[in-house]
């Protein structure tokens, strides 16, 4: 296809810029940025309307698991659409996809789920964990323990408790969040706080903050603990090994739920279905979207363990909760075959014994050039620090002024040399490539942004940075 023969760029960024608000962006510079424009999308590439191929290191936005262009998934929408392409699951309904999806899932989960809640997003999922948890615990007679601790720095999606649940600044100064009852403690973030420790030691450390947010909460008020397995968006932090089983005990010790925020980590991302079981836990709830259907279409969930579930069957009363679109039929046949063709193609395993392991010796390998402070993968997520000076350990680097915005410079010469990484504060570039990656896609992957990095040198050299 002729691409550039059939689409008008410049109609269309003229449109773009006019008419459409985009997420997380400042409208007053909508003039000015202007987007580009994707036009198709091929197993890990997609192209831009201008013809240019990308290596897409990001997998969309975390979720393109299997890659795109799948035909089988396509197959199985086009079906469904024509059999049946709406119904819901109110008052004493329900369709096929639905009911084979909740069975599905409850098979690839650890074995404490037999229940699963459909929704339409990992936002909308981590609402309904919001209001979950406080009605298991009203259930359990303990209507005072309403407060969900998370952390500084995560990310639980946009909506109001979603946003509340997430510790960012920058969100809950919109809207008057967080709501109620949310309160944060700090990420287990080693290049943040892990000055003149082990990363063990430091993990231990970032753990005790949970217990002693609970006692100065009161345990009796606290109902739950949500935490992403590897906080996604906030930077691929990979907490040190002792935190999660260190949050666990403690979640134990005061009979706190624990929840997982699989949104980003689940369907594989770190080499087993659920981040959770990476890192050995045991959580009461997870949160999924994304992978769930590779992004095919919307969909996603609550994983709900027996603990919870046993509890409200036993106790009875209705949970007023629900969507239009839980468990939509075209999201559930998306989701069905996606993890047939995770099963079948054997893509879990693959990352966590192979491509994995292969990605990680290869983008740690980035850590040599001169302006990578610290390059680290966890299954296929990654990320570097861009730093301005090295220093003997990753806490004596010196990082470039924050106004320079250095990451988003390095972020469009990644583009310009034909990958996709995503730039956050902190001159911090994230990589969450699809899972189906070969190896010959991995070196040309980091082949594509060493030369993102080396002409990102050469222009800050350009303008005297360096
Ligand atoms: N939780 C996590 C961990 C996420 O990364 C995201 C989205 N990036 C969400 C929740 C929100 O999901 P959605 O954008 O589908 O509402």
């Amino acid at each position: 296809m002729n691409m550039r023969e059939s689409i008008n760029t410049q109609r269309l960024q003229a449109l773009d810029s006019a008419h459409h608000l985009h997420p997380f962006a400042d409208y007053r510079l909508k003039d000015s940025q202007i987007s580009r424009v994707i036009v198709k999308g091929e197993g890990a590439y997609i192209w831009d309307s201008e013809g240019n191929r990308l290596l897409d290191g990001m997998a969309g936005l975390w979720c393109m698991n299997v890659g795109y262009g799948r035909k089988s998934i396509a197959d199985a929408v086009h079906a469904q659409m024509l059999q049946l392409t709406y119904y819901n699951s109110f008052f004493q309904t329900t369709h096929v996809p639905a009911v084979e999806l909740a069975a599905k899932l409850v098979q690839i989960s650890p074995p404490q789920f037999n229940h699963v809640f459909f929704v339409g997003s990992g936002s909308e999922g981590n609402d309904t964990i919001v209001r979950l948890v406080r009605h298991y615990w009203d259930k359990q007679g303990s209507p005072e323990r309403q407060v969900i601790i998370s952390r500084l720095n995560s990310y639980h999606g946009s909506t109001m408790a979603g946003a509340s649940l997430g510790g960012w600044p920058s969100m809950h100064k919109q809207g008057g969040l967080p709501i109620p009852g949310i309160v944060h403690i700090g990420q287990p973030s080693y290049l943040e706080g892990g000055k003149g420790k082990t990363p063990e030691e430091f993990g231990l450390e970032a753990a005790s903050w949970l217990e002693h947010k609970i006692l100065e909460v009161g345990a009796d008020k606290v109902a739950a603990f949500i935490g992403e397995p590897v906080q996604g968006a906030g930077g691929v932090i990979v907490p040190p090994s002792t935190y999660w089983p260190e949050i666990q005990r403690i979640c134990n010790k005061y009979g706190i739920l624990l929840v997982a925020d699989e949104v980003v980590c689940g369907f594989g991302r770190l080499g087993h279905w659920f981040g959770s079981e990476y890192f050995g836990i045991s959580p009461d709830l997870i949160t999924f979207a994304k992978g769930v259907t590779s992004g095919y279409v919307p969909l996603g969930g609550v994983l709900v363990g027996d603990r919870v579930a046993n509890a409200l069957i036993e106790k009875g009363g209705e949970f007023n909760h629900g969507y239009t679109y839980s468990g939509h039929p075209i999201g559930c046949v998306a989701a069905l075959e996606n993890i047939r063709i995770l099963e079948e193609e054997k893509i879990v395993d693959r990352v966590r014994t192979d491509s994995g392991p292969y990605l990680q010796k290869k983008f740690e390998a980035l850590a040599s050039h001169p302006l990578v402070g610290s390059a680290e993968t966890i299954g296929f997520l990654g990320g570097l620090n861009l730093v301005k000076h090295k220093g003997a350990t990753v806490h004596e680097h010196i990082p470039f002024e924050s106004a320079l915005s250095v990451g988003m410079i390095c972020r469009a010469h990644m583009f310009d040399s034909g990958v996709i990484m995503r730039a956050i504060p902190g001159d911090r570039l994230l990589m969450s490539p699809p899972l189906t990656l070969t190896h010959a896609e991995i070196d040309e992957m980091i082949k594509l942004i060493g030369l993102g990095l080396d002409q990102t040198l050469a222009d800050l050299k350009q303008r005297g940075w360096v």
